[in-house]
């Protein structure tokens, strides 16, 4: 095999990004995965004169994990990517390395609510003032900025509810500032949402999600739109003495492989699914950007390529025990956290919703779906059967 060209479309690059690292066997198809803490150095000499990019310690990592931060720089258009142990532990990497003492944060209120339980409990316990604001907000955001605002963060879509925010908007307001912006991209896994091109300055992944797409490896990713980001996200991780498994590292990267594929069957499975319960008696709402009902369907259609595969929906009012009812019935669908795994998952979502800010009104039960890789006709021929308990 000749030296691949520039590779042009996603799957292309997905496929060819980071498949060399240095050192490796040349008949190898995948950069092995390397098991290290101590590395070895000729001479006494070298230990302290080593160059910034040489590895020279396991908790700095081997090529295992600088084949994956490569590989989510170019999938994210990043000049740096750090990975974290979660997709938790990236968010509250990135949140810790832009807080400042004394400043004052603007949180989306549809924000992932372990990135908000670490904001409430740790971030004011520092001395942080902790604002959220409605997802919807857009350009309105301005009003809440002040002096000491240190930071904006973001999801978009918000996993539970599915808002979606306006980034170019709030990038401007923010850049215009010199206030770091930072969104949770993990609803479109870097795929099919690329907030570094907006002039987001940090985009964050639960690579748990999609990138390893099995279930099975908990993974996160901090991806920089500048060097002096990428730099601080370094920084941060390195004098923190954050690190991930290489075997972990490798699991993800094999995982990215073959997203594109995956995330293409689960966008039209869901969006038919979606479709065909919008249609339901049973079902007063359907959150899924892609539906033109969706009150951001606009702003999807403008900012994003596509859908993942998670949605939610809301019921006609029923109690907790007929919607637990309704859950239990799917065959299907496993009952549980995380998502983007090839099987499909649901869960009743109320008891996780917190708001504080912005425009959430249920007016009746949530319950979100994640869809897998299994044939659709199956998938909607469970839930309709499931729906008779409702009845
Ligand atoms: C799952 C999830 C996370 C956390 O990822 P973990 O790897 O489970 O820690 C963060 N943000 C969003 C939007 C998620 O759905």
């Amino acid at each position: 095999m000749s030296a691949p060209q520039t590779p042009k479309g996603p799957n292309t690059r997905l496929v060819h990004a980071a498949r060399r690292v240095k050192g490796m066997a040349k008949d190898l198809v995948n950069p092995p995965v390397e098991r290290a803490s101590t590395i070895l150095f000729e001479r006494a000499e070298d230990l302290y004169a080593r160059r910034p990019e040489q590895r020279y310690y396991g908790r700095y990592g081997t090529a295992s994990q600088s084949a994956l931060c490569d590989a989510i720089s170019d999938l994210e258009g990043a000049a740096g990517t750090v990975l974290a142990p979660s997709g938790l532990a990236a968010c509250t990497l990135a949140l810790s390395a832009v807080s400042k003492p004394g400043g004052h944060m603007l949180i989306t209120d549809s924000v992932y609510g372990p990135t908000r339980n670490f904001c409430d409990q740790i971030l004011t316990s520092r001395g942080l003032e902790i604002e959220y604001f409605d997802p919807r907000a857009g350009a309105d955001l301005q009003n809440q900025i002040r002096d000491n605002t240190c930071a904006i963060f973001l999801e978009s879509p918000g996993s539970l509810t599915l808002e979606i925010n306006d980034l170019p908007a709030i990038a401007a307001l923010a850049q215009a500032r010199g206030i770091p912006t930072l969104v949770d991209n993990t609803w479109a896994a870097g795929w099919f949402l690329k907030p570094l091109a907006m002039g987001i300055d940090y985009s964050i992944q639960a690579a748990t999600k999609y990138h390893t797409g099995h279930s099975d490896v908990l993974m996160g990713a901090v991806a920089s739109r500048d060097e002096a980001g990428a730099k601080l996200m370094h920084q941060y991780a390195f004098l923190n003495g954050n690190t991930v498994s290489p075997d972990d590292a490798y699991l993800t990267l094999r995982g990215m492989r073959t997203m594109g594929v995956r995330i293409a069957h689960q966008q039209q499975s869901a969006l038919k699914i979606a479709q065909w319960l919008s249609g339901r008696d049973e079902v007063m709402r359907v959150l899924h950007p892609a539906l033109p009902e969706h009150p951001d369907h606009e702003l999807w259609k403008r900012d994003f390529t596509g859908a993942s595969g998670l949605f939610s929906i809301v019921l006609d009012p029923v109690s907790p025990e007929k919607v637990h009812d309704f859950v239990n019935a799917l065959s299907l669908f496993g009952i549980g956290f995380s998502w983007g795994g090839f099987e499909s998952l649901v869960i009743h979502c109320d008891p996780q919703i917190k708001r504080t800010a912005g425009s959430w009104d249920a007016s009746g039960p949530l319950v979100r779906f994640s869809i897998g890789l299994e044939d659709t006709d199956d998938l909607i021929a469970d839930i309709e059967a499931a729906l008779a308990v409702l009845k």
